[in-house]
């Protein structure tokens, strides 16, 4: 284990409060700086920047609206940095700021610029800190929160670990505040519906985030072949002691080997539709190493342009498998249920065979 993202949310930096709390930064800067001394590449995705941007104007009311956001995070994010730069420079390391979006990783050239400046970066043993680029990510276009962000960064730099630090010790199996006998979760092997509900029910989401941004990040992760931990970000050492082997907080495991880049690329993204599968083709994807051609889709679900990224669902509904379509929605409801050679017959053209070709199909 070499390569680690470290998701630091806003509760961590601010422990709980209004205001970045340096005395918490430069503990955590250490235990980083401990790490990147030890070898191990170090990449940190931190919040902070509206809290930021807030306390540097001594906290206007400026409502709620979207620009408002933007701009105290415009405000905020030279100030986080400045923080960080400061503390790093204490142990004579550098740090590079990198603002991403979500579209920045959907699109394959920007996200091969994205990996090869992050790369570049390790390489001169210099640290990233990444946030969502806010002043101009809007709806569409932005992760939405930094634990999906890490994931994705994760997946981007292939890490070997991401580790999300919050304000609990992980995930526990009912409210640790209403019921004595809620236990830690320490292991999941595998991210169960369930899971997503104990995340998700009353009480296990206690802070800001929430768990259940947490377990999707984990969902990215793992299927890309990463290792997630959730833990405290109070708790001492946690690091170093995560690092040395130490099982703290609730460990997540990859549901699969490294899946290789491109694989990985494709799961970055949403998907912006789905097509259910005949039992055939079902059992084709499954076996591995097909592509998904028109005969065996049932049903198109969803509008979506030629290069959307699609779920494919087993006749029972269960996503099987993530691809990039060869066709459009219309051009799919015309041929679903036909065999290939009659494509040209029906849409006038035709972008091959297959709908999601096996080279831009990942199963999952
Ligand atoms: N990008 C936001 C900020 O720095 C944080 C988003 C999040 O924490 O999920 O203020």
């Amino acid at each position: 284990m070499r390569r680690i993202v470290l998701k630091l949310g806003t509760s961590v930096l601010t422990k709980g409060t209004a205001r970045l709390n340096r005395q918490r930064m430069l503990e955590l800067v250490q235990q980083i700086a401990a790490l990147h001394n030890d070898g191990f590449e170090i990449i940190v995705v931190s919040s902070g920047a509206q809290t930021a941007g807030r306390e540097r104007l001594d906290f206007p009311d400026l409502g709620k609206s979207v620009p408002a956001k933007q701009m105290l995070s415009a405000v905020g994010q030279s100030h986080l940095m400045h923080v960080y730069q400061d503390l790093f420079d204490i142990f004579a390391i550098n740090v590079a700021q990198i603002l991403l979006t979500r579209d920045d990783l959907s699109h394959r050239v920007r996200y091969l610029n994205a990996r090869d400046t992050l790369d570049t970066l390790i390489e001169q043993r210099i640290i990233p800190i990444v946030n969502e680029n806010d002043t101009i990510a809007t709806e569409e276009i932005r992760v939405g929160d930094n634990d999906n962000l890490s994931a994705l960064v994760a997946s981007v730099v292939d890490a070997d670990l991401l580790i999300i630090l919050t304000d609990q010790p992980g995930i526990f199996t009912d409210d640790p505040r209403k019921n004595p006998k809620a236990a830690l979760i320490q292991n999941v092997t595998q991210i169960s519906d369930n899971l997503f509900k104990l995340a998700g029910g009353a009480g296990s989401s206690i802070g800001t985030g929430g768990m259940v941004t947490k377990v999707q990040a984990a969902q990215i992760t793992s299927r890309s072949g990463i290792k997630t931990i959730i833990a405290s970000g109070s708790e001492p050492q946690v690091l170093s002691r995560i690092a040395s082997g130490e099982k703290i907080g609730t460990h997540i495991e990859a549901e699969r080997n490294r899946s290789d880049s491109r694989k990985r690329w494709l799961l970055t993204d949403r998907t912006q539709g789905s097509l259910v599968v005949d039992a055939g083709a079902a059992r084709m994807l499954l076996k591995g190493g097909a592509s998904l051609l028109p005969v065996g889709i049932r049903e198109v679900r969803g509008d979506f342009e030629r290069g959307a990224k699609l779920a494919a669902l087993s006749p029972e509904g269960s996503e099987i498998a993530q691809g990039l379509s060869n066709y459009n929605s219309d051009d799919l409801r015309k041929i679903c249920g036909q065999k290939s050679q009659k494509i040209v017959d029906i849409l006038g053209y035709s972008y091959g065979d297959a709908v999601l070709h096996r080279n831009n199909l990942v199963l999952l």
